[in-house]
């Protein structure tokens, strides 16, 4: 019968760049955005484009008009509106309230050079845990401060992060794995068990910034419908922070590939700040958006 085709349609995956803006792009950009932008077009698929830009001190309004010019120079077609994390910031505080009722979060008010010596401290008596970022783990004490002595230095105006209970929370949402279709620094693939404790108990939001990079790439992967999280190798680890915070927030899971990262000729990971790998000095001199493909083997 024309016209009630009963047929399921299938939605398209959901592909997103989301580079933030705190300088210049690089050929590793460059391949993670063609990379997500073919994956998109191969699968009838859709690419949003996310600016990351919630550290409002480090990224700049001509570091965002450059990666537009960028990715439309590389002949990448994104949608728009394009999501700034910076006009979402109530989403977020909305996020760490829902688990901080849950129980799951507390704040701590060392400056960060008090956490250095804290972690000197620790590593004197033996080697004090890193991160898989090799950043120590939060040494202090601050989940177990009486609540008088909380309401005291929030109320003396102390700046303070919002930190997540990792022992606490890890409990409640039990074993956590996700899957990959890309690998991991040590060749991981498939069904990969997340590992959150390995980041111990990460800030959810500072007084300054009120979220952090884990939290609201979870809450605008959700909003914006992501079916494929498509980045770098580098991020592979977050993964087990970002599964652990869908999971406590009721959100959807993705998809994850994560990519090779691209390397200089001296085999050290590309820096915003290296002018030898830059996207705009190589279009200065001379390279075409073909031959980046060519560079950054696509
Ligand atoms: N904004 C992050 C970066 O530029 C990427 C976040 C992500 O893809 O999850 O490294």
């Amino acid at each position: 019968m024309p016209g009630h085709d009963l047929r399921l349609i299938a939605m398209p995956p959901v592909f997103r760049f989301a580079p933030s803006p705190n300088g210049y792009l690089h050929v590793g950009h460059a391949y993670s955005a063609l990379l997500n932008f073919d994956l998109a077009r191969q699968t009838g698929g859709r690419l949003l484009l996310r600016i990351e830009d919630i550290d409002v001190t480090r990224c700049r309004p001509e570091f965002e008009t450059a990666i537009y010019e960028d990715l439309a120079w590389l002949g990448i077609v994104w949608e728009t509106p394009v999501r700034r994390q910076s006009e979402h910031f109530p989403a977020y505080r909305a996020a760490v309230e829902q688990l901080a009722a849950q129980g799951l979060v507390y704040p701590s008010f060392e400056s960060r050079a008090e956490i250095a010596r804290l972690v000197a401290e620790q590593d004197a008596r033996g080697a004090w845990p890193r991160d898989p970022d090799g950043a120590p783990l939060y040494p202090g004490t601050a989940k177990s401060l009486a609540a008088d002595e909380r309401d005291r230095l929030m109320a003396q105006g102390q700046p303070f992060a919002l930190r997540l209970d990792m022992a606490a929370a890890c409990a409640r949402a039990g074993g956590l794995a996700w899957r990959e279709a890309g690998a991991g620094p040590g060749g991981e693939t498939g069904e990969v068990t997340a590992r959150p404790e390995a980041w111990g108990d990460v800030i959810l939001a500072r007084k300054e910034t009120p979220t952090s990079y884990h939290l609201s790439v979870v809450i605008d992967d959700a909003l914006q419908g992501v079916t494929d999280v498509v980045r770098g190798m580098d991020l592979f680890w977050s993964t087990s922070v970002h599964r652990l915070l869908q999971t406590l927030l009721g959100l959807p899971q993705p998809a994850y590939r994560h990519h090779r990262l691209i390397h200089d000729a001296a085999g050290q990971k590309l820096s915003k700040s290296t002018r030898a790998t830059g996207l705009r000095e190589l279009r200065a001199a001379g390279a075409s958006p073909a031959g980046i493909r060519g560079l950054v083997g696509l």
